[in-house]
């Protein structure tokens, strides 16, 4: 882009470069570099044109939630330089289209959404990498195994050709303050390690996706090596 960047585009921009040192500093506060962790731009409601412009200033993960708005955007989105997960319920009903899209798949709340998975994986002989959706605070209103469930889970679905394990995902409680959720990001943390621990077979268990806008330096501090930000980069969002 050589003419000036419009104010929302240079906003994306320093956004970017805010969140970088954010990363930076909460790795090194916990032992590890800014290259251990994934920034992952979760991109609900955001355009394609701006989700490449962030690309272009170095992103190179991004996350969308529904099957549908992923489609919308698909063709125009500059792929090369970008890996795509999807982060929110996958209905079975959207398997079939959701899989050429994705590089991953973080948000496996069920075994029977897992089973579902593995067989289409099969049929096009693929192995999709995929995240178990933690529901680390048992709320209602989430989808994801609760903590009890999880491991049996694991074991399970780690029998499960054409699909393989690469972590958790969790979206904790929206609390006031980052503070707030800490306690939950090291509960999420200590259950990764334990599940890491027993050294499943054919688990490949070193991804711990956890932290969005409001959370993510308390969440890299606790362990977390993917985050996922939306309004942190680009603005609020605009339904
Ligand atoms: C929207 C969303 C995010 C990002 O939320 P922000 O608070 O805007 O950073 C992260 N993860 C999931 C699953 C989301 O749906």
């Amino acid at each position: 882009m050589t003419e000036k960047l419009s104010d929302e585009f240079q906003q994306i921009k320093d956004n970017l470069e805010e969140i970088e040192e954010k990363i930076t500093r909460a790795a090194e506060k916990s032992g590890r570099k800014r290259e251990d962790i994934i920034l992952l731009a979760a991109t609900k409601t955001v355009s394609p044109e701006k989700i490449n412009y962030a690309i272009s200033c170095g992103l190179n993960y991004i996350g969308e939630n529904r099957v549908q708005e992923l489609e919308s955007k698909f063709e125009e989105l500059d792929r090369e330089k970008t890996k795509i997960h999807l982060i929110g319920h996958l209905q079975s009903n959207k398997i079939n289209k959701v899989l050429p899209m994705v590089d991953m798949i973080e948000s496996v709340d069920s075994i029977k959404l897992a089973k579902k998975l593995s067989q289409k994986c099969i049929d096009l002989s693929i192995e999709m990498p995929i995240l178990l959706e933690l529901n680390i605070a048992n709320e209602e209103s989430k989808s994801g195994f609760k903590i009890e469930e999880l491991t049996e889970a694991c074991y399970e679905i780690a029998k499960l050709k054409g699909i393989k394990i690469n972590g958790i995902m969790s979206v904790p409680p929206m609390s006031a303050t980052p503070e707030e959720n800490r306690k939950y990001l090291s509960r999420i943390n200590q259950i990764f390690i334990d599940i890491q621990g027993k050294k499943i077979d054919n688990v490949n268990m070193h991804i711990l996706s956890a932290g969005m806008s409001g959370d993510y330096e308390v969440a890299i501090e606790e362990g977390s090596n993917l985050v996922r930000l939306g309004s942190s980069i680009f603005g609020r969002r605009q339904y």
